[in-house]
């Protein structure tokens, strides 16, 4: 297992303010979470505990860190997977992974002496999808068995709380089983910031840089109409290296203006409005 052995286990410094733009999700993953910060009064209450979240929504657009935001916000310990480090040849081997993603999110919160553990399933489709659809039948769904089987067995009894949070940008793709209550019964849709959250985002990644006293970032996001926080993100990086090749110094609008019409071709990015 040294893919999983190698994965990033530890504590998350990604607060919810480093995130930009999406201001609905932000606060439906906060409203979601309140059931982990006070999981004493919901035992009490008798209350269904929360054991899944479904973040959906194209690519790069911040669902990694608003699942690293949930770790800090709850001040739990986060560990990260990706579906397709499950799919595997022989039968058994990706059930046994999942036994050990779990088991590993526990050890790594006792460790740092926290009560709950967030794990984090990228691309969840490529492991929860419709059973009996994929080429390997019976390994795809003695995996995606055993991840019911650990979200059915989490309790607030345990002395860790664990949260399964999973992405993917195919919700329509996946086993209908894993969308049933006490799975992923809260989905949190992440998408395409708009105009205002384009601002925010290029202010966070500017924010170390040093701009021109002429650079208006109103006019960047409004050109920029499509992009996600990723490719604005890029766009942040690429006007930095533009104003170092120029010896300028600063960042200018003009190495943002060049940026942005590079990670459009970089990326053949359709643009085209939404009617
Ligand atoms: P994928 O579906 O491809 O895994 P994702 O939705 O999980 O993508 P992230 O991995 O969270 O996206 O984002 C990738 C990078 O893009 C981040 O590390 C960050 O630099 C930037 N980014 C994306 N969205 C935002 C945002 N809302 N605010 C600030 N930065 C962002």
């Amino acid at each position: 297992f040294a893919a999983m052995d190698s994965r990033k286990a530890r504590q998350s410094l990604i607060r919810f303010e480093d995130i930009g733009g999406q201001d609905v999700a932000k606060n439906e993953l906060c409203e979601a979470l309140e059931f982990i910060k006070n999981a004493a009064q919901v035992r009490e209450m008798g209350i269904r505990p929360l054991k899944g979240v479904l973040l959906t929504g194209p690519p790069g657009t911040g669902k990694t860190l608003l699942a690293k935001a949930a770790a800090q916000f709850t001040n739990s310990s986060f560990l990260a997977a990706s579906g397709s480090e499950f799919v595997e040849m022989y039968v058994g081997v990706g059930a046994q992974r999942i036994r050990k993603l779990f088991s590993q999110a526990r050890d790594t919160a006792r460790r740092n002496k926290l009560k709950s553990a967030v794990i984090f399933i990228d691309e969840i489709d490529v492991l929860g999808g419709k059973r009996g659809q994929s080429g390997n039948n019976q390994e795809h769904d003695q995996t995606l068995n055993e991840l019911l089987v650990q979200m059915d067995g989490l309790s607030l009894e345990d002395e860790i709380c664990c949260l399964v949070i999973a992405a993917t940008n195919r919700p329509e793709a996946l086993d209908q089983a894993l969308l049933r209550p006490g799975r992923f019964d809260r989905q949190v849709r992440v998408d395409l910031p708009d105009k205002k959250g384009r601002l925010h985002i290029l202010h966070l990644h500017t924010r170390n840089k040093p701009l021109a006293e002429a650079v208006d970032l109103e006019e960047i996001a409004a050109d920029t109409f499509g992009f996600s926080g990723a490719h604005l993100e890029n766009v942040a990086n690429e006007a930095a290296i533009l104003a170092l090749r120029d010896g300028a110094g600063q960042i200018e609008m003009r190495h943002l203006r060049s940026a942005v019409e590079k990670v459009i071709l970089g990326e053949k990015l359709d643009r085209t409005p939404v009617a």
